[in-house]
């Protein structure tokens, strides 16, 4: 294995550092930035710097690679890519079309230690995290092969991010820098089962918007979809999210609708109740049926009804279309292998 430093792994700050303490200039730094992030160099040789700097570099570091096996397009527009790691493993993305916005759904580790009872990737177990430079790796190669900038991150592909926030926030500094992607903090999101030490790290180091996959406002009902929620009871997230609150932020929260198991009126009244004083958002989602897991989708009538109840007790609440579903791109429904 090549231990030295990825370049796709250095925020340009890192990068200029690098640069500067062998010789080169800030401009020359700029150019390798520019070069690895947005033009998505595969080789050190392609370097747009002068060959003695590109020399000292080869000695110092490398660039990994990132490769795309599958591409599908669904006839909304939306694409799955499957990106293949250089071990091996392979994760997910998704990219969605949307008039202007071109939003990439990141993955951030093969498999997910979370496990949620509904998602392909919690049930297929936890293979290993994900580095910031594979997360760059998959922006660079999702750009390269739908030949456009992307213009919104989301953090809701295969893993749970907070629980990797190192290398997540790592590449949260590599989304926002110019040099490198340029996305402004606003338009990523992250989406998190709800790891509250984590949470409240966010407003101090990984400052960008949180979204919590709730899916139950009762302790009994989210244990049994979400493990997690025996770490981390409602209690203790909720704490942690009023205090998020608090910074001035607002909390977006996801909500995926399983028939029978948390779509009736009286989980919506329970929801609001619990989400009261909360500054904060909820989405809804429709699940997308598995056909190995054990729930169904509700139809659009009981979902108009949650919705209503939200609505009525004050709430911003949208129930939300899910894009992809024919190439299975939809939430919940990215594996962490399929090759
Ligand atoms: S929904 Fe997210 S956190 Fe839960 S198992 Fe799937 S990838 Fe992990």
């Amino acid at each position: 294995m090549n231990l030295l430093p990825d370049l796709r792994g250095l925020t340009p700050v890192g990068m200029a550092e690098l640069c500067v303490s062998l010789g080169g200039t800030p401009h020359q730094a700029r150019a390798v930035s520019r070069a690895v992030f947005r033009d998505g160099v595969e080789s050190l040789s392609e370097l747009p710097v002068a060959a003695r700097l590109r020399a000292l570099l080869a000695g110092r570091c490398r660039i990994s690679t990132l490769g795309i096996d599958t591409r599908l397009k669904s006839d909304d527009g939306t694409e799955k890519f499957l990106y293949r790691l250089q071990d091996g493993e392979t994760v997910e993305g998704v990219l969605i079309p949307e008039r202007a916005r071109r939003t990439l759904c990141v993955s951030t580790q093969v498999g997910c230690r979370s496990a949620c009872r509904f998602c392909v990737t919690g049930m297929s177990g936890f293979v290993r995290s994900l580095s910031a430079a594979e997360m760059a790796g998959q922006v660079i190669a999702a750009q390269k092969v739908a030949g456009c900038r992307v213009t919104n991150i989301v953090l809701m592909g295969c893993g749970e991010p907070l629980d990797n926030f190192d290398a997540v926030s790592r590449f949260a500094c590599i989304a926002v820098d110019p040099l490198a992607f340029g996305i402004p903090p606003g338009r990523i999101t992250l989406s998190t089962s709800g790891i509250t030490p984590e949470i409240a790290r966010m407003p101090r180091e990984l400052d960008v918007r949180l979204a919590v996959s709730l899916n139950a406002a009762d302790d009994e009902t989210r244990s049994r979809i979400m493990p997690i929620n025996r770490k981390y009871p409602l209690a203790k997230l909720m704490q942690a999210l009023r205090a998020y609150g608090e910074t001035g932020r607002r909390v977006l929260i996801e909500y995926v609708l399983l028939a029978g198991v948390n779509d009736s009126a009286s989980d919506a009244e329970k929801l609001a109740a619990l989400l009261q004083e909360l500054n904060c958002m909820v989405n809804l989602l429709l699940f997308n049926p598995q056909t190995d897991l054990p729930y169904r989708r509700p139809d659009e009538l009981s979902a108009r009804r949650f919705q209503r109840v939200l609505l009525d007790a004050g709430f911003v609440s949208v129930v939300r279309d899910s894009r992809g579903i024919d190439i299975a791109a939809a939430c919940g429904q990215l594996r962490a292998a399929t090759a």
